[in-house]
């Protein structure tokens, strides 16, 4: 798939589980459990799905998933599966190296977005991605160097604060343009800083909405996750963008969906619904 002058890829991370209560928040299970079968710790299988984008100058990748550096006991808890797919792997599907990528566009600095950042070598933590400059909101890297007792095991400093210390992290200030197609749209409900990507021609637009709309399963409003600092904030989010997308057709690109990569989203009186699945790019 083209935008602009860009050409969008896929690219893999792995997949990891999390709670499916905490996913869906206030939704009983009886709602959700088809939609998502939960194993038998109630945990639910989810993506993390980034997307690379190639202009023949830059190769710019959008959040970087789990990453390598964790212990057995975490990856026990989240059954963490990289066997098949994993930053590295799936580059070299497409025969590229971390070395390669050119930008690392972070949508916010929870572990499963910014894992795959830093890497271990010599008793310290380096960026994984050696020639890459790396963005991500000023907002969101102050919330996560200090964030509250509440949501401090989402953010991981082992995974952002090295790329500080090699001065290779630029920070956005809200709703900025990166480019003529990238656009930077600022939501805090879930978290604070959060920056969604609208990627947009004159005839196509994708939004990577990250932990928005985590999955296709999670575009009606009140579906929103039990992690969300704000939920009434993501509420109003929702009701905002929501109708920016059926209107103008946006393409919404699934960070964490298992199955679905991409779904146009329609409204009916009953509210906002997945209109057409897509499993891949087109
Ligand atoms: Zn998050």
């Amino acid at each position: 798939m083209n935008i602009g002058k860009y050409k969008l890829t896929v690219v893999n991370t792995g997949y990891f589980r999390l709670d499916g209560g905490a996913m869906f928040g206030i939704i009983p299970k009886a709602l959700w459990k088809n939609s998502n079968p939960p194993d038998e710790q109630n945990r639910i299988k989810l993506a993390t799905r980034n997307l690379l984008l190639e202009n023949g100058k830059r190769k710019i990748l959008v959040d970087t998933g789990m990453g390598i550096k964790w212990g057995d006991k975490s990856k026990y808890i989240y059954e963490i599966d990289q066997e098949k797919f994993s930053i590295e792997k799936s580059l070299g599907r497409i025969n590229l190296k971390p070395d390669d990528i050119t930008d690392v566009i972070l949508t916010h600095l929870h572990f499963d977005h910014t894992g795959g950042s830093t890497k271990p070598e010599n008793d310290k933590l380096i960026p994984t991605f050696t020639n890459a400059t790396y963005y991500v909101q000023k907002e969101n890297y102050d919330w996560g160097v200090n964030p509250s007792d509440r949501d401090r095991g989402s953010y991981i400093k082992d995974n952002f604060v090295p790329l500080m210390e090699e001065g290779v992290l630029n920070f956005i200030n809200g709703e900025e343009m990166f480019d003529d197609e990238i656009q930077f749209l600022v939501v805090n409900g879930h978290t604070f800083g959060q920056q969604l990507l609208k990627i947009s021609d004159s005839s196509n637009t994708i939004l990577y909405c990250c932990d928005l709309l985590p999955t296709t399963s999670h575009i009606p409003v009140p579906y929103i996750m039990g992690y969300d600092l704000q939920p009434l904030k993501t509420v109003a989010e929702k009701k905002k963008i929501l109708p920016r997308a059926v209107e103008e057709n946006w393409k919404v690109f699934f960070e964490h969906d298992p199955e679905t990569v991409l779904a146009t989203v329609s409204q009916t009186e009953k509210g906002f619904k997945v209109n057409e699945k897509f499993s891949s790019l087109l």
